[in-house]
């Protein structure tokens, strides 16, 4: 059985019914899967202002052939923790360091669908990526053959160098990693989304917090390997869960900066002997103030986000 339309980008699509949700085929936002209950979502007004991003994530995910799954306890953090291009200036550049990678390097051309690959700038309508092309022609970085749908891109000398550039100027934000607890308690996940990711992006980082089904059980290669590359950490120890003090451990001994908090609760039983660190307490009436004592801890210790 098939769809006739994509659930982010209302194109035309392909989708294919599979056990747990969609298997969608977009000429615009890639192959994904969605599991039913977003896929409804999805057809009301859910994340309507956010689709254009939505799509630019599974366009990149499919082209990389690691296609998204979509349900309804990931998506918002995916979208929460991209870091898209968000003006149209932002949009050009980005567009042009995909033009760089993706043209035939023998003759700087690259096929560009109007309607397919505006995902491939996360512009959020054909107007804007059509005034994105005008801009980057403009400014004599490609040239282009016609109006049509489907055009010939080309990249000029001036292009090439610009986008190598462009490159160089705008090297990803620093990681920040977030190790704590997954009960079932909202507290926790408000004192995520109120707290502590605000205060690590106001301080300039990017924030990764490994995925949800994260119980004590296991610590994959692949969370040590995102704490490796994260330049800091956030260590909440409420409940005293072992999996974030192991955490916690190997960044120190990586020689990371660890932020310690506590629920307020379990704050004066803390578990091994690391009482003698700095440990911000917290509960849920004083979020806000949370935030703004982590941004100050690390502006008052230099650890605010340093360009790579
Ligand atoms: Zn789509």
């Amino acid at each position: 059985m098939s769809s006739d339309s994509c659930p982010i980008c209302e194109m035309d699509a392909e989708g294919v019914n599979l056990s747990s949700g969609v298997e969608v085929e977009c000429p615009r936002c890639g192959v994904y899967r969605v599991t039913y209950s977003l896929h409804d979502m999805l057809s009301g007004e859910y994340l309507e202002d956010e689709r254009h991003i939505l799509s630019g994530l599974a366009r990149f995910a499919s082209d990389r052939e690691e296609p998204l799954r979509l349900h309804t306890q990931n998506v918002e953090q995916l979208i929460a923790e991209a870091t898209p291009p968000t003006t149209p200036d932002e949009r050009a550049d980005f567009f042009l360091r995909v033009l760089a990678k993706r043209a035939d390097p023998q003759t700087s051309i690259m096929v560009v669908d109007c309607d397919n690959d505006m995902s491939l700038c996360y512009s959020p309508s054909r107007e804007d990526f059509e005034g994105i092309l005008e801009d980057l022609e403009t400014r004599g970085f490609v040239q282009t053959d016609d109006d049509g749908d489907e055009r010939e891109v080309k990249l000029t000398v001036a292009g090439w160098r610009a986008a190598k550039g462009e490159e160089a100027r705008t090297t990803p934000k620093p990681q920040a990693f977030v190790a704590m607890s997954f009960s079932r308690d909202d507290i926790l996940e408000q004192a995520y989304e109120q707290a502590f990711r605000p205060a690590l992006r106001r301080c300039g980082y990017r924030v990764f917090r490994s995925a949800k089904p994260h119980p004590d059980k296991t610590i994959d290669a692949e969370i040590l390997e995102e704490i490796g590359k994260s330049a800091i950490m956030l260590a909440d120890l409420t409940e005293h869960r072992p999996a974030v003090l192991f955490e916690a451990g190997y960044a120190r001994g990586l020689g990371r900066k660890v932020i310690y908090t506590c629920h307020r609760q379990d704050h004066d039983e803390c578990c091994l002997d690391i009482k003698h660190y700095w440990r911000e307490p917290w509960d849920e009436d004083d979020l806000d103030s949370l935030a703004d004592r982590l941004v100050e801890y690390m502006q008052e210790h230099g650890l605010e986000a340093k360009p790579e």
